[in-house]
């Protein structure tokens, strides 16, 4: 087994790689796995408006890039790898990937979230070509257009509401009559006039213009008839919920009771000292990469301190 690292971080996507800079530059030489999906999310999307700094927008897989490279710039050693088992019980703690175990004094978790899917090929196909899971980043590409939006929870009407800002239309489908949505969020997506509503329908298929990779219809099928329907529209929005990555860390670490892994008030300090978590696997509110960056940053300065705190004992 090598050495003790003074901190591995787990995850690429902005709060991995913001805590990947600091703690580079406080000369604690990172090892930082990148996971299945380097970058993580943004990798997922196309154009990022609302990153301070891009003025005129960027790619989210080229903003990404830049934030490796930045990463990578102070020393932080990148692996391609994914962890598959964690042991917080001992010190060093012990991380296993797929290839070899390390250990670390400090880890900063920035496994992020997987936004859930309906499942449907076409839905893969067409991520960011007029499917997408997040209204905040896309919802400005459809202005004075008719979407869709999945889902029945606070997630979907926030949402919903949202995309009235851009579109002309937008038409919330759900799969039941009643509601996860709380009720004053239900009843301020009623009262848009903007928003529509297909209940008791289900998302089966999702149809394009040919060659033009550009959504132009979805298909639904009636939960109470079975009946199937085309519904013309120019782009769909999945708000059926996030699952924060943190299987792994399961029993190892206080989650809420959706696996969102809890941090001290204002910091980024899990229950297990020594271990920090940043980004969306311990937020479920704002999700933006400007805030996982914003928490990376804490994440990394924590473990400094925390590290700093250590040696002197
Ligand atoms: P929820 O789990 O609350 O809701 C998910 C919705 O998606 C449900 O209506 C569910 O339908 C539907 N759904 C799930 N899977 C499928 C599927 N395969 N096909 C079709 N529909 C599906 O997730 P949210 O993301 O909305 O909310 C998560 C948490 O975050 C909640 O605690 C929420 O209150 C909170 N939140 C708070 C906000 C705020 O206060 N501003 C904003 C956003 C979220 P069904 O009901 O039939 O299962």
């Amino acid at each position: 087994m090598s050495a003790v690292h003074d901190v591995i971080i787990i995850g690429s996507g902005p709060a991995g790689y913001t805590a990947a800079i600091y703690a580079a530059r406080a000369n604690l030489k990172p090892l930082l796995f990148q996971g299945l999906q380097p970058g993580g999310q943004l990798t997922i999307t196309t154009d990022v408006e609302n990153y301070p700094g891009y003025p005129e927008g960027v790619l989210g897989p080229k903003m990404m890039e830049d934030f490796q490279a930045q990463a990578a710039r102070f020393g932080t050693d990148i692996r391609f790898e994914q962890v598959v088992e964690v042991d917080f019980k001992k010190r060093p703690f012990q991380i296993k990937t797929e290839f070899d175990a390390f250990q670390a004094q400090s880890v900063i978790i920035s496994t992020g979230a997987t936004a859930k899917l309906l499942g449907l090929p076409s839905e893969t196909e067409l991520m960011g070509h007029g499917v997408s899971a997040c209204a905040t980043c896309d919802g400005a590409f459809f202005k004075e257009k008719h979407v869709l939006i999945v889902g029945g929870g606070d997630t979907a009407m926030e949402e919903a509401n949202f995309l009235t800002r851009h579109a002309a239309r937008v038409t919330v489908v759900h799969r039941r009559d009643e509601f996860r949505a709380s009720k004053i969020m239900l009843e301020r997506a009623r009262a848009n006039k903007k928003i529509d509503w297909m209940l008791f329908k289900e998302v089966k298929d999702i149809l394009s213009h040919k060659d033009k990779k550009k959504v132009r219809a979805v298909v639904v099928e009636d939960t109470q008839s079975g009946e199937t329907s085309e519904v013309a529209c120019d782009g769909i929005f999945i708000a059926i919920g996030h699952r924060p990555n943190s299987e792994i860390f399961a029993g190892q670490i206080d989650t809420d009771e959706t696996g969102y892994i809890k941090v001290r008030a204002g910091s980024t300090y899990t229950n297990v000292p020594g271990v920090f978590a940043c980004g969306d696997v311990q937020d479920k509110t704002y999700r933006q990469a400007v805030t996982a960056a914003g928490s990376g940053c804490m994440a990394a300065i924590d473990a400094e301190r925390w590290l700093e705190a250590q040696d002197h004992h």
